[in-house]
């Protein structure tokens, strides 16, 4: 890869993009129609970023667009010294300000890059996961922010808060913002995470009928988990079984519907499953199994939730828990290969070498490495923002990652690392009775996923296990007893 041009950073430079550290500024525009965060008025930007009014944009002509790839400098740069990668003189910008996006501007920070972040919503990134734990339980009031208020401007990253993309134009490398204003790009990453997904059925816009995302959601959903309240959750996957155990602990009814016959059946075995149902039995969750849900019933607000056998639930709150869908309307519409999530390489690249997409809105497809997945999850989007970051710096490199997930319900930790699949060979390490045990996955003879179960005693070494692919030695990683880092199996000569 032939070195770039590594430009040192002087505020006041010729060029797209400016960025001073210590000079926030707000891209003002009109107030448009409500409802659209794009056009709210109250989009923020530290760091300065010349936006280009609506209009034709100045790009290059088709077919004369360089591959930039040759003129993005690879390496860090010299200690103390911040150097700025320019592509034709334009910025690299990340579109969506979530676990993904967040990463691929802090390591492109690390390595010397500047970054324009970009997001609709106006809030300090924050992190996801405690909005269906503590924040739902009002352990804590505001989410935990994904990083300090001071660190973007501080790493040369331009955050612009409460602007929303609504097109990407790759004939000109611009992407145009919701209010018609657009902004060029050298590198552009898609980073727009996905949206929960919704039941098309009657009434499922019946006010009380909800879904968890944002902090928003989880707010609002807060604030109708009260004593006495019947709250009906429906899938029993990780989301929906954290928001029953929540709802239980603030003293709601709770009903879960889940279609198949056990919960989390999506991603975990039946030993695993069985345990959790009995945890949330225990502690006062209805469940309802294989069943799906055909209507929801009330006068304005949900009152009845309809089950396809054609039993009646009553409720008052109803949360969806059903997964989620990827938000990959810009890619989709700009062209871009997408099937079920943006098509990436194993270094997040898109179809269009200018473009890399991350986290929940790609589906990485790597036919040499048999991966063809779309992974929901922190780890997942850390992982993505680090390998985009550095391909964007000009690595090749690529950092094998064991994919690895937790969620806490009634207090007890499930931790899974590794991807089971169904005809695994199940070997379970501990009693469930106790609370405390481990189930391996085991594919051709050697670890491929565990779940670990009240306990990360296990956790640690079958990652080691599962990215080495050692042969496992069923009678030792049966044994509590025994450490699992001790259960390779070892031939006899
Ligand atoms: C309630 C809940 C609990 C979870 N619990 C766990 C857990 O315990 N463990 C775990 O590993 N994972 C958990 N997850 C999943 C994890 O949070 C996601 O996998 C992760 O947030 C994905 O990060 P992301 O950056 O790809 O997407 P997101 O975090 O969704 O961020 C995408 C961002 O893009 C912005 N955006 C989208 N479109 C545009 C646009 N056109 N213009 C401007 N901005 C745009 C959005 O506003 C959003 O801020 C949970 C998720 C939820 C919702």
């Amino acid at each position: 890869m032939a070195a770039g041009r590594r430009v040192r950073h002087r505020p006041r430079r010729r060029g797209a993009f400016r960025f001073r550290a210590r000079d926030p500024q707000l891209p003002r525009r009109p107030a448009g129609p409500a409802g659209d965060p794009g056009d709210s008025g109250t989009a923020r930007a530290e760091g300065r970023v010349r936006v280009l009014r609506p209009g034709p944009g100045p790009g290059l002509p088709q077919g004369q667009q360089h591959d930039d790839r040759s003129r993005v400098a690879a390496g860090r740069p010299r200690a103390g010294r911040r150097e700025v990668t320019e592509v034709d003189g334009r910025p690299i910008v990340i579109v969506g300000a979530g676990h993904a996006g967040v990463q691929t501007a802090a390591r492109l920070a690390e390595l010397g890059r500047e970054t324009v972040l970009i997001d609709q919503d106006e809030a300090l990134p924050y992190e996801r996961p405690p909005l269906s734990k503590d924040v739902l339980k009002g352990a804590v009031t505001t989410p935990n922010p994904l990083r300090k208020a001071d660190f973007y401007a501080a790493r040369g990253i331009a955050r612009i808060g409460g602007k929303r993309v609504a097109r990407v134009l790759r004939d000109s490398r611009e992407i145009e913002f919701a209010d018609g204003e657009r902004l060029r790009y050298g590198k552009l990453i898609l980073a727009t995470g996905s949206t929960a997904r919704t039941l098309p059925v009657p009434g499922s816009d019946l006010r009380g009928v909800r879904t968890l995302k944002t902090a928003a959601d989880a707010s609002a959903l807060r604030g109708e988990l009260a004593p006495g309240r019947r709250v009906v959750l429906v899938g029993a996957g990780y989301v929906g079984l954290e928001v029953a155990a929540a709802a239980r602990s603030l003293g709601c009814a709770v009903t879960v519907i889940e279609a198949q016959d056990r919960v989390m059946s999506r991603v975990t075995s039946d030993v695993v499953s069985r345990f959790y149902e009995d945890l949330h039995r225990a502690e006062g969750t209805r469940f309802v199994f294989g069943e799906g849900v055909t209507a929801f019933e009330g006068a304005g607000a949900v009152e009845k939730v309809v089950t396809s056998s054609g039993e009646v639930h009553e409720a008052d709150v109803v949360v969806a828990g059903i997964g989620v869908v990827p938000n990959q309307s810009l890619a989709e519409e700009a062209g871009l290969a997408c099937a079920d999530g943006v098509l990436v390489d194993r270094q997040c690249r898109t179809s269009d070498p200018d473009v890399y997409a991350v986290g929940d809105v790609v589906r990485q497809v790597c036919p040499e490495e048999g991966i063809d997945r779309r992974l929901e999850s922190v780890q997942s989007a850390v992982a993505q923002g680090i390998a985009a970051a550095d391909a964007i710096a000009g690595s090749d490199r690529v950092k094998a990652e064991v994919p690895w997930f937790w969620t806490v319900q009634h207090g007890v930790r499930l931790q899974t690392a590794g991807l089971r699949e169904p005809g695994d060979e199940v070997l379970l390490r501990g009693t469930p009775g106790q609370g405390r045990f481990s189930v391996l996955y085991l594919r051709d003879g050697r670890l491929a996923a565990i779940d670990t179960v009240g306990s990360a005693r296990d956790f640690a070494p079958a990652r080691k296990l599962i990215a080495s692919g050692a042969l496992i030695d069923r009678g030792l990683a049966a044994d509590p007893g025994v450490k699992l880092s001790q259960a390779q199996y070892l031939a006899t000569v």
